[in-house]
């Protein structure tokens, strides 16, 4: 069987460019390696609470960005999860195979809850890794582009595969993260010290920001003491930052991008930097602009639900005989 590649993006707010560089950026050279699943992951933009319309809006949004990024629809497979109940369903499934100790020690759960208060923690919350496990397991996807946040999950993931499997005969697909060399992790502008979110937007540039904008967050952005452009993440983590923008915008390495500007001054750099990521905005806007106009992503999330559907069903089906659930259709 050809490789499966499978990622999704949460329609949770407006896209940054964290996500853009992390992931949405490169998904389009995948299909060389396999056949493509690409999902909304709407179901999990329900675990903050969300304006029914904001979602809505954002999910439109969110596939227009997808093709904007240069997916061909024929060659992939793009799709809202909700518009696939095998999801759910394998949920239900899987959520009894994953335990609480291990579920609580999810960075992501801890990160966000720790911004709540208790009573308005949902179990979606707690529960997210079961049912990102469940997404990529139902694709048999081997494949899972993500950025580095992500990674903690389809570790988890892969555990789960590991008890099913030792448990019931191999039949679950094992999957692997990858990450990209440069730009997995991008900062925030205004702290860099923590990661650009598009759920936590102090210091984003958000995929949809106006030109001008953007240039005034890179030149505004926090940079450190000293005046040279080195990349150095403990003690420059500003310019390490940007100079990480740079070098994936503009598919160098992080020295050949540091040799550029070996003689040049903070200003200078920020300046070059705004210019890589306005050019390669204000081509993605465009494409953003006339997608979302026709209304093209409406038959391609159509056409992507029937084909995700019919996989996702086939690992459903094996599943559910696994664990002694009577298929009767
Ligand atoms: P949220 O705050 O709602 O979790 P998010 O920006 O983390 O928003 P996700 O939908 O969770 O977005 O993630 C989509 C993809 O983007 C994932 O593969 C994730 O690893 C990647 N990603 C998210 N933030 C960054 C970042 N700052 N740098 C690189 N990749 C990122
Ligand atoms: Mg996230």
């Amino acid at each position: 069987m050809a490789e499966r590649i499978l990622t999704g993006i949460k329609p949770t707010g407006q896209l940054t460019l964290g996500n853009y560089i992390g992931v949405l950026k490169h998904l389009h050279k995948e299909v060389d390696r396999g056949e493509c699943f690409y999902f909304i992951a709407d179901l999990h933009a329900l675990t903050l609470p969300i304006e029914p319309e904001v979602l809505r809006q954002n999910s439109i949004d969110l596939a227009c960005f997808y093709l904007a990024a240069g997916l061909d629809p024929k060659k992939v497979t793009l799709f809202l999860q909700s518009s696939v109940s095998a999801h759910a369903e394998l949920n239900a499934i899987m959520q009894n195979y994953l335990y609480m100790g291990e579920l609580s020690r999810m960075t992501q759960f801890k990160d966000k809850s720790a911004k709540m208060k208790e009573n308005a923690i949902g179990l979606g919350l707690f529960a997210y890794p079961v049912l990102m496990a469940s997404d990529i397991i139902l694709y048999d996807a081997s494949i899972v582009p993500v950025g580095e946040d992500q990674i903690q999950h389809v570790e988890l993931t892969r555990d789960l595969v590991n008890r099913i499997n030792n448990r019931y005969g191999d039949i679950l697909t094992m999957p692997k993260a990858e990450m990209r060399k440069v730009g997995a992790r991008i900062m925030s502008l205004s702290d860099p010290t923590k990661k650009m979110s598009k759920s936590d937007p102090k210091g984003d540039i958000f995929l949809k920001d106006d030109l001008a904008v953007i240039r005034k967050k890179i030149m505004s952005a926090v940079t450190d003491s000293g005046s040279e452009v080195k990349y150095d993440v403990e003690n420059k983590p500003g310019i390490s930052n940007l100079l990480t923008i740079y070098a994936a915008l503009k598919e160098i390495s992080i020295e050949e991008a540091e040799k550029e500007f070996v003689n040049s001054r903070y200003g200078d750099f920020k300046k070059a930097v705004a210019d890589v990521v306005c050019a390669e905005m204000e081509v993605f806007q465009k494409k953003y602009r006339e997608i979302l106009e026709s209304k093209a992503y409406e038959e391609v999330l159509k056409e992507g639900a029937i084909k995700a559907n019919k996989i996702a069903n086939i690992t459903l089906k094996r599943v559910k005989k696994a664990v002694g659930l009577l298929n009767i259709d």
